[in-house]
């Protein structure tokens, strides 16, 4: 078996669902006691959060390719970058590395690819609904065109991820705003939706909505295990 490399923290709520996860995974696909190797590091979210507002990359990519390279020394086989925005810098990242790092898009894109979906809703932060590093993955990768929410609406999504998902809050107000957000998608074409956020799964899941769901950190922790348990890499 492979040793998982997982850049978490980011935050740790959700990080928390793919230690889990990949766990599991492991577990169902190898039986007995087996359970993930894993390296991991875990950064201080307030940090990461505060370079993100003042649009230091730079600094942010220092960072995180520190921990990459610390996780690559210890014989980690592959890397999980654990945050959607945080792909971002991914190029950055992966070009200081001589392992490869699973792109979350990537695992989401073969997932609705193999589902059928061409037109897809995506929620996350603003900088994975409004910038290109995510949907421009999707369109190339696998021809899936991805719908963002209004401008108003993209706001409110991100106010939740920060100030209450990151901080351990669900609240069923903020539950609701997302429904109606995914059913607006909906009304504009949208076939699927993304949870392109990996604290949004701690909110909304396939029992909430009729919609189908494709929950990022799900994906993202299967993509490894199935990674980490065949010869490929
Ligand atoms: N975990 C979130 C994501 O998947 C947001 C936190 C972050 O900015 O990294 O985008």
């Amino acid at each position: 078996m492979k040793k998982i490399g997982m850049l978490g923290g980011m935050s740790w709520e959700s990080t928390a669902k793919y230690y889990e996860q990949v766990n599991i995974g492991i577990r169902e696909k190898l039986g007995g006691l087996h359970s993930a190797k894993i390296a991991m590091v875990s950064l201080d979210f307030e940090e990461i959060d505060r370079l993100q507002r003042d649009g230091d990359w730079i600094s942010a990519t220092e960072v995180l390719t520190k921990a990459a390279l610390e996780l690559q020394n210890n014989g980690s086989d592959f890397l999980l970058i654990c945050t959607n925005t945080m792909h971002k810098i991914y190029d950055e990242i992966q070009a200081r590395l001589s392992i490869p790092v699973l792109h979350i898009a990537d695992s989401t894109g073969q997932a609705l690819e193999t589902a059928g979906y061409k037109k897809v809703g995506l929620l996350g932060t603003k900088f994975t609904m409004e910038e290109d590093f995510y949907k421009s993955r999707l369109l190339e990768n696998f021809n899936i065109e991805a719908l963002v929410p209004s401008p108003a609406r993209r706001d409110e999504g991100h106010r939740i991820i920060y100030e209450e998902l990151c901080r351990g809050r669900l609240l069923a107000e903020s539950r609701q705003t997302y429904l109606q957000i995914i059913k607006n998608l909906k009304d504009s074409g949208a076939e699927a939706i993304i949870l392109g956020c990996t604290e949004i799964p701690l909110l909304i899941s396939q029992n909430d909505t009729e919609m189908p769901i494709f929950d990022t950190t799900t994906l993202h922790a299967a993509h490894a295990v199935e990674l980490a348990t065949t010869e490929q890499l």
